[in-house]
């Protein structure tokens, strides 16, 4: 057979993967997809290392390595004054599963579920593959905030769900309690489910609260809240994440889990169960990339890029208008070839490639390349 009916017929390479390749082509510095380049905590390593050499090295439990999911409840507790059972939490390889995992689980042909554009790149064909419908709703530009009546009036009989993502990929938004508020009212009303992307949850500048669905008992006896371990300790080749749900949804959750991953990486799982105690390990990471975003903004002073505010996440996103008219994207692989740095077109996170001018920068690196970045940019 030469050729079947694709499911994902409209679906081509990820925009990571394609700038990242370019990247290391022409040898460009690489501010496009998120991973940091400088090295995770040794502690964790070592840990790790000794868990390896201690014997962890079989399947760990289905649900997740016991001490790791008391370890996060005690986390939540702390954090959001809220007690979840380890009951509710699964460790999975990575948040983007989590997410796929949760979609799958609630979604059914024909169902529409609401989508914020612009949006991480996995939610739409992990949709699509379910045979659902994506409802795509823009942020308002310029500041990426969301407008709850264009929710309101998108939803109907068929609409099964909301995703979110806050702090925000690509865009740094992050949600207020008004937000969370609204939000909440518009689940509980309608009957909806809410899948809510926290991967960046201690990433967040100014001094702003993260409103975890966590928070919020009533919007979280609805929801997938999905989490990312990569994300928090600067490991994101670890893959490793979870998702915590209440219990009648962790268990058809881990149903569909069972069966694709069944369980995760274990000496990890042992590691992080004694690291995540010591809060310093997360509480010290807002502001550390709080100085990275900073650093960058001050050296893209001398460019001529227009700065967007970023309040979380590893991104800021920056206008080229006053520099070029071309498309994002065509933009993003010049500044590749011509200048070295490779960037993401925020036009690859809208569906129908909606391109306001605007590219996404990755700040979670270190200083000498972020100067170096914007010393090339300063040419243009
Ligand atoms: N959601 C968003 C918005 C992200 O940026 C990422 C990071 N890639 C993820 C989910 C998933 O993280 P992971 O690498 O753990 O799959
Ligand atoms: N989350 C990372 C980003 O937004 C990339 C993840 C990936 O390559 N799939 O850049």
């Amino acid at each position: 057979m030469e050729s079947f009916e694709s499911k994902l017929p409209n679906i081509g390479t990820s925009i990571f993967t394609t700038m990242s390749a370019l990247a290391s082509e022409h040898k460009a510095i690489n501010l496009g997809q998120g991973f940091p380049d400088f090295q995770m905590d040794e502690t964790l390593i070592s840990l790790t290392h000794q868990a390896m050499k201690d014997g962890h090295n079989q399947y760990a439990p289905m649900a997740g390595n016991m001490a790791l999911r008391e370890s996060l409840s005690e986390k939540f507790y702390s954090l959001y004054n809220t007690s979840i059972s380890p009951d509710c939490i699964t460790i999975t390889p990575g948040g983007t599963y989590a997410i796929y995992n949760a979609l799958t689980t609630i979604l059914s042909p024909g169902d529409e579920i609401i989508v914020f554009e612009p949006a991480y790149d996995s939610y739409i064909p992990n949709i699509l593959v379910n045979g659902a419908i994506p409802v795509c709703i823009p942020l308002d530009f310029p500041n990426y905030s969301i407008n709850w009546n264009k929710v309101r009036s998108a939803i109907n009989k068929k609409t099964k769900a909301i995703i979110l993502n806050s702090p925000h990929n690509p865009t740094g938004s992050v949600l207020s309690s008004s937000d969370m508020e609204i939000l909440s009212k518009i689940i509980i009303e309608n009957n909806l489910f809410l899948i809510s992307d926290e991967v960046y949850e201690h990433l967040i500048f100014d001094n702003k609260p993260h409103h975890s669905v966590l928070k919020y008992p009533d919007l979280f006896n609805r929801s997938f809240v999905c989490f990312s371990f990569g994300k928090v300790y600067n490991c994101t080749g670890w893959k490793m994440g979870y998702c915590v749900a209440p219990k009648f949804l962790t268990n058809e959750f881990r149903k569909l889990h069972q069966y694709n991953a069944f369980s995760c990486h274990t000496p990890t799982q042992v590691a992080l169960a004694s690291h995540i105690k010591n809060k310093e390990s997360y509480l010290s990471l807002s502001s550390n990339m709080q100085q990275k975003r900073d650093f960058f903004l001050s050296c893209m002073k001398n460019t001529s890029f227009s700065m967007m505010p970023s309040s979380g996440s590893y991104f800021v996103c920056a206008s080229y208008e006053k520099i070029s008219q071309m498309p994002a994207l065509d933009f993003a692989i010049q500044l590749i070839k011509e200048y070295g740095v490779a960037t993401i077109p925020v036009s690859a996170f809208y569906a129908d490639g909606r391109d306001d001018k605007v590219l996404r920068f990755c700040f979670a690196k270190k200083e000498e390349t972020l100067l170096l970045a914007a010393e090339r940019l300063k040419n243009l």
